[in-house]
């Protein structure tokens, strides 16, 4: 649900109507406010749903508008006033998600609840309109060669995506789609909660959530116990019972592969992938088969120094002998590894990494590559003045870039975990007019920061800036809206700058105003490469687990436990690591939105290593020609153009492997 536009008349309507009704509805006006952020501390619980009406009520008048069209169809009447369309529902769902986020309440849970099956059925409306469908369609199979580049993109991904929900399909094979939609909804949401349902066991059976057992497994010294935590966690929705998800796997799979071939597909990864970066399950294989077979080797590595240690144990009458390192010992001994080899204790390092100063660092770092200034702003709307700092954002020529928002601390009404998030997106509007982003950066981050905290934060603001440096048309392309296993490439890339020594003399300081020691420094970034071979390896597993999966043509006679065992042999897994996920509780892609998908966490993680890699080969990580030429190529050009035509405009050359691979001491 994007931008829009309002056929002026539509717009002038709906105020009317309001006019006279006791308190206007903030997003039925326009918003007279310094640099149009929304009047959050005008608005009501009470508005949101009215609000929601009204929004759809003019998306459709305005789809009708495009439909009914005599003329013959353009981009310019159908496909820019259809980018352009659902201006209130835009101002209302930026606003709701980010208040749901950071400060629910009740009343909002209501509202949301209401809110999210009325936004559904809006936007399967718009996909199943057949009448602006045929329009895209007939402009899209015309010559294309008067479109700018964007405009061919924006068009491309708005007909896909009603190709992708089958429309272009024969009356009785959409009604067994929508069939199979429904179904499946059904049964992946009962697998999530199966999941949760078994997380919650496992929680009241060792006193730890299951969040928390990484943590567990390296601190727990009883042996038998770490073995008895490992098979509860690993057998989550395995157990028999009515949670049991082995069933609604084989279910959700088949009803995957009849849809995938109701689509013309071979499989469900080929037909998940066609709009990726990655496009095909060959690509996918061959990358994650590469990386597995380093991150293995340097698994093995790992094991040889943990059974050192092991033996230490064995010697010392705490193990019988003959003891070998099994997956319940992998955290524990590699955290005795990690305190005889890299020796970081992070409570000396946490006074260099006070909150404030890593926001001063993040600033420092983006304004000397990219000339972006931030400036404080005083006395705007804010949707929690206490806790949030709101910023101007400008390039070097003062031209005013977006708003950006900072909500980094902890409060029992916000979600857990750290997030960006677009209020307003970019795009030039109906009058011809800039509109720049408004993008908010949300975490829960106590006073001083430890190392993974100060990498969430360069994060975080990586997609800040991959949503504040655009300069794209349209709003389904500006921005981080770009393809999913190509968007957190701009956030991992960002991390890169956190610990240089050069930026870090300039924020990295205690409450003495004394620079984070050279010392303190190699240890931060030896530490990073630390058990990667584990990490990196059980990670690939799962990504493969997952592609192996969504390439079956049938799970006719699969029985779970046999194909999990044949596809960790094949991968040349090492018995004492497993995917960091098995099938039954595999929520990202069996139930959220990662099927055929979990490889995008590595494939973004190679782009932005190998981007970096030019920057150290230039002889200086912080070359201002080659920060530039990053901005104008990928920053600026958010979804506007192919991913691989825009690394290969930066790189003059395909991704390659090697500075990952380095990067995690895999090679
Ligand atoms: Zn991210």
């Amino acid at each position: 649900m994007k931008k829009i536009l309002l056929g002026m008349t539509a717009v002038l309507s709906l105020l009317a109507c309001n006019n006279g009704s006791q308190n206007q509805n903030p997003f039925l006006t326009e918003w007279d406010t310094p640099y149009g952020i929304p009047p959050f501390g005008d608005i009501a619980a009470g508005d949101y749903i009215p609000a929601i009406e009204a929004g759809i009520e003019q998306q459709n008048t305005e789809i009708d508008s495009i439909v009914n069209n005599p003329e013959s169809p353009t981009f310019l009447n159908t496909v820019l006033p259809l980018e352009l369309s659902g201006e209130i529902l835009s101002k209302v769902v930026g606003v709701l998600y980010n208040v749901c986020e950071t400060d629910r309440t009740d009343e909002l849970d209501s509202v949301m609840e209401k809110a999210i099956p009325m936004l559904t059925e809006h936007e399967d409306n718009i996909s199943f309109n057949k009448g602006l469908y045929e329009r895209i369609a007939k402009i899209y199979f015309a010559d294309q060669s008067q479109l700018t580049r964007e405009q061919q993109m924006v068009l491309k991904k708005r007909f896909e995506a009603f190709e992708r929900n089958g429309i272009g399909l024969p009356e009785k094979q959409q009604a067994r789609l929508r069939e199979i939609n429904t179904e499946m909804a059904t049964k992946t949401q009962k697998l999530g909660n199966n999941i949760l349902s078994e997380s919650n066991a496992f929680k009241e059976k060792f006193g730890i959530s299951v969040s928390d057992y990484p943590n567990a497994m390296t601190t727990t010294e009883d042996r038998a116990l770490r073995q008895q935590m490992l098979e509860a966690y690993t057998m989550r929705g395995h157990n028999g019972n009515e949670f049991d998800n082995r069933q609604l796997v084989i279910d959700i799979m088949r009803l995957r592969i009849e849809k995938a071939k109701i689509m013309g597909y071979a499989n469900p990864a080929a037909y998940l992938l066609e709009p990726k970066m990655a496009h095909d399950t060959e690509t996918v294989d061959a990358f994650l088969s590469d990386i597995m077979a380093a991150a293995v080797t340097k698994a093995k590595e790992e094991v040889y120094d943990m059974q050192k240690l092991m033996d230490e144990d064995i010697a010392a009458g705490k193990l019988p002998a003959g003891s070998k390192i099994e997956p319940w010992d992998w955290w524990y001994y590699a955290e005795k590894v990690r305190k005889q080899k890299y020796d970081l204790d992070e409570e000396l390092t946490k006074p260099y990494f006070k909150l404030e100063n890593v926001v001063k660092g993040i600033f420092i770092a983006a304004n000397t590559l990219y000339g972006v200034n931030m400036e404080k702003l005083e006395d705007v709307p804010s949707y929690n003045p206490d806790e949030v700092t709101t910023y101007k954002v400008t390039d070097a020529d003062g031209n005013f870039l977006g708003i950006f928002t900072t909500d980094y601390l902890p409060r029992s009404s916000k979600r857990g975990g750290a997030w960006m998030n677009n209020v307003r997106e970019q795009y030039v509007d109906v009058r011809g007019e800039m509109v720049r982003p408004i993008i908010v950066n949300v975490g829960n981050l106590e006073e001083n920061l430890t190392i993974d905290e100060v990498q969430t934060v360069f994060h975080e603001f990586g997609h800040a800036l991959h949503g504040l440096l655009t300069q794209c048309h349209y709003p389904s392309v500006s921005g981080t809206s770009v393809k999913r296993d190509f968007v957190e490439t701009f956030s991992q890339f960002n991390e890169n700058w956190a610990f240089q020594p050069e930026l870090l003399a300039q924020y990295a300081t205690n409450d003495e105003g004394e620079v984070i020691p050279a010392e303190l420094v190699e240890k931060i970034n030896n530490s990073l490469k630390f058990n990667q071979g584990f990490m990196t390896t059980e990670l690939c597993a799962a990504s493969i687990l997952d592609m192996k999966w969504h390439e079956l043509e049938s799970v006719d006679g699969i029985d779970i436990d046999a194909f999990e065992q044949k596809v960790c042999k094949e991968m040349g897994l090492i018995p004492e690591i497993g995917p960091r996920y098995r099938t039954t509780y595999f929520n990202h892609i069996f139930s959220s939105g990662y099927s055929a998908g979990y490889y995008g966490y590595l494939w973004a993680e190679v782009l932005d290593k190998d981007i970096f890699s030019i920057f150290e080969a230039s002889g200086n990580v912080w070359n201002k020609e080659l920060a530039t030429k990053f901005k104008q190529t990928f920053l600026e050009k958010g979804g506007s153009e192919e991913p691989m035509i825009l690394f290969q405009r930066f790189a003059d050359r395909m991704p390659d492997n090697t500075a990952f691979l380095k990067g995690r001491g895999l090679k």
